[in-house]
């Protein structure tokens, strides 16, 4: 049983007026197993972002197949959705509101009936009680990130993507996400998460795809790739 399985994979951006085709993703194989924390490692413009974006349907795949928890996705990618969460990299600010309302209105999105939702207990986990009634642009960069965790959560999807998680972060914010990230897999959550940090990879990873130039170049559990390196 797997949380997510790709098969031959592609992807091609089309060419513009500036730039030719870029095939991003040359044929990928997955298989990332249930209850596990994998990591998608390589360096930039390796397509470890083609590859996230596929999944959250923000792009569409050229050809291939993609599974997430045995559905596959269809033309448009829209239709998995349910069963994932997807931390992006970049902070989205939801500068109007509290970080309580920019949680409804991610459940919302979801179809999350307001008795299953746990706004309270999502804010709390992220160490974001005190924050509830403040204005979102009033937060630190390390609270607006963890409250990109908390939206990621709300419909409580059996798995977490996370897109390069602590690009930029300190190191206490860090430790704090990878705490939070580890408690959720405790809780049965399967996470993906990409980085460029081997360390990052090591300290939560069980099992490592490194990815370059489009193509898989190797997938172990963490304990025998790094021996390799
Ligand atoms: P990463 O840190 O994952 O490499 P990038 O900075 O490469 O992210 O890309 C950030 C955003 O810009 C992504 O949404 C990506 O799809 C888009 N992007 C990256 N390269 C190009 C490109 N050559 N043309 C258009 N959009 C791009
Ligand atoms: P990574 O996340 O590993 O840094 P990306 O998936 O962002 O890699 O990028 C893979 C390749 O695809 C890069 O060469 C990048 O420039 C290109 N690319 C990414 N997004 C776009 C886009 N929207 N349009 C054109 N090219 C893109």
């Amino acid at each position: 049983q797997y949380a997510i399985e790709a098969k031959g994979l592609t992807k091609t951006y089309p060419a513009t007026k500036t730039s030719p085709a870029m095939q991003a993703l040359k044929g990928i194989d997955l298989a990332i197993p249930r209850g596990s924390i994998f990591g998608l490692l390589g360096p930039n413009g390796a397509g470890k972002s083609t590859f996230i974006n596929i999944l959250s349907g923000l792009t569409r795949k050229t050809g291939g197949t993609v599974k997430i928890w045995d559905r596959d996705i269809d033309t448009n990618g829209r239709n998995a959705r349910a069963a994932i969460g997807v931390v992006p990299q970049e902070i989205a600010a939801d500068p109007f509101f509290t970080p309580k309302e920019a949680l409804d209105v991610a459940a919302g999105m979801y179809a999350v009936p307001p008795n299953e939702r746990r706004t309270d207990e999502l804010l709390a986990a992220l160490g974001l009680s005190d924050k509830a009634g403040a204005y979102v642009r009033q937060l630190s960069g390390g609270m607006k990130r963890r409250l990109m965790v908390a939206k990621a959560m709300v419909h409580n999807p059996p798995v977490l993507i996370l897109d390069e998680p602590t690009a930029g972060v300190d190191v206490e914010l860090r430790r704090q996400l990878w705490n939070y990230v580890l408690e959720l897999n405790r809780q049965g959550v399967t996470i993906v998460l990409t980085t460029h940090y081997l360390e990052e990879a090591q300290e939560l990873c069980d099992q490592i795809a490194i990815i370059n130039r489009g193509q898989v170049v190797a997938c172990e559990p963490t304990s025998t790739l790094l021996r390799r390196m």
